[in-house]
Order: structure tokens, then sequence, then C-alpha cells
């Protein structure tokens, strides 16, 4: 049986992702910053362990990895969003949100790293963003994490890959989770138009991408796009 950590688990794409690996027979742990009643409702009904640690926190992260040893699959979710004009955006937002999507990517693999590496194998999936692929108006921080969480990505699957370890990254487009709640929904509706399939994602279409990479033993590097056509 795999050992799986989820960070960001309590909700949305993260939860979906939690429920997928459960079903499936894997022990699951799950990380999370906030909404703790959430957080053990999902641990109740799926058997994963729920703990607290904001990913930006490296002490955090390692005092976690502590608690659960090593973990064969990595979903690296965790991601905050801030909407606005770069220019007014204030630095610490800036930063909290590298901290976030970018630094604790960084913190969660370097605190995977010797379970994989004693065992020459693992398996690690990142979470993108299609406005990292393309950039999104107003969401220059957001789109910036999520385009180096793209590098990274690429970067790690060529530095990790002769030890047997892949990584690999969802690029979700517009999916239906409390972080589109301040979407108002005739911008939710102009998205689905926009979109060839024709429909908003759901978190378990998003869980089902990461599934697959996670387990997909001669893919490694790759960015794959969650997004109905959105973006091609
Ligand atoms: P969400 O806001 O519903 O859930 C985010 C989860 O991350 C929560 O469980 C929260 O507790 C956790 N989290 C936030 N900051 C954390 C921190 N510092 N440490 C630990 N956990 C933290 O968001 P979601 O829509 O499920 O998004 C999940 C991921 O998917 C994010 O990386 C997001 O950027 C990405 N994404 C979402 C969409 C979308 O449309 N919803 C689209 C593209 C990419």
């Amino acid at each position: 049986m795999s050992t799986v950590l989820v960070t960001g688990g309590s909700r949305g794409i993260g939860a979906a992702t939690v429920r997928r690996f459960c079903q499936s027979g894997h022990r699951v742990f799950f990380l999370y910053q906030k909404q703790a009643e959430a957080a053990n409702r999902l641990a109740l009904e799926t058997g994963a362990t729920a703990i607290c640690a904001d990913v930006a926190n490296k002490a955090a992260v390692e005092a976690a990895f502590a608690q659960i040893g090593s973990v064969d699959i990595l979903i690296c979710n965790a991601g905050i969003s801030m909407n606005g004009l770069m220019s007014m955006m204030p630095e610490s937002d800036w930063d909290r949100i590298f901290d976030v999507n970018v630094k604790g990517i960084y913190n969660c693999v370097n605190a995977a790293m010797s379970g994989f590496l004693s065992k020459q194998a693992g398996s690690i999936v990142t979470v993108s963003s299609m406005w990292g692929q393309v950039g999104a108006s107003c969401e220059t921080a957001y789109s910036a994490t999520k385009g180096a969480v793209i590098s990274m990505t690429k970067a790690l699957a060529k530095e990790l890959g002769p030890s047997g370890i892949r990584v690999n990254c969802v690029a979700p487009g517009v999916i239906m989770t409390d972080m589109c709640g301040n979407l108002e929904p005739d911008v939710l509706e102009q998205l689905r138009s926009e979109t060839p399939i024709g429909r908003n994602g759901t978190p378990e279409d998003v869980a089902e991408a990461i599934a697959f990479l996670a387990n997909a033993k001669f893919i490694t590097g790759q960015i794959l796009g969650v997004n109905g056509g959105f973006v091609i």
C-alpha cells in the first residue's frame, strides 16, 4: 500500500484528491492550514489523516513529515490566489503568495526527499493553473507563481529522474471550488461559454488527472491541462 500526502486537502481539489486516493486503497495523509472542522470531517469520512501545517513554514512541514514518515506519492496542491492590479498589491501579499504557492513546494519536496532517495522511487504531482501557462490580467502574482510551478516541475523531473523520482503537473482551468467563490455568476458563465467542453470543471475532474499522473510510470516532466479545452 502506497503512502500519499496531499497538501491543501481540507476542501476543493485537494479534498477530491484525498477521496480519490482513499478509494483506491492508499494510506493517505493531508495537510491543511485552516478549516479544521472540514478537515476533521474529511478524515472521518475517508480514513485519511489530517495534519494542520502551513506549507510555507519549513519547520511545520518538517514536523508533519516527522509524524508521517516517508511518502511514496506527494501531491503539491496547496495554493492561494489573490486578485487585483499588480501595482496596487502590497509587498506582503506578493511575498505571501510566493511563499505558499512556490516555496511551499520547495518545503514539501525537500522534506519528502530522503524517503524518496532511500527507496530510489517516488512520484510528485504539482498543481499549477492554466493562468501559469498563459497569464491572467489582474492575477499577475498568481500567474507568476503558477508559471514557476511549471518550470519547477520540468527542472525537478530532469534533476530527480535518475533517482527514480517522477515529477508531473496538472494545470487546471476554471474549477468550481471556494477559490472561485469571489467570481460573479456572470463571469463564471462567461468562462463556461468560452470553454469548448461547455462546462466549468469539478474538483473530481482534476483529482482523476492527478491520480493518473501519480501512477503513470513512464511519464515525467509533463504539464497536463485539465481545462475543458480553454487553453490548448
Ligand atoms: P481551495 O481554496 O478550495 O482549497 C485550497 C486548499 O489549500 C485548502 O485545503 C487550504 O486549507 C489549503 N491551503 C491554503 N493555503 C495553505 C497553506 N499555506 N498551507 C497548507 N494548506 C493550505 O482551492 P482549490 O480551488 O481547491 O485549489 C487547489 C489548487 O488548485 C491550488 O493550488 C490552486 O491554485 C489550484 N487551481 C485552482 C483552480 C480553480 O479554479 N479552483 C484553477 C487552477 C488551479
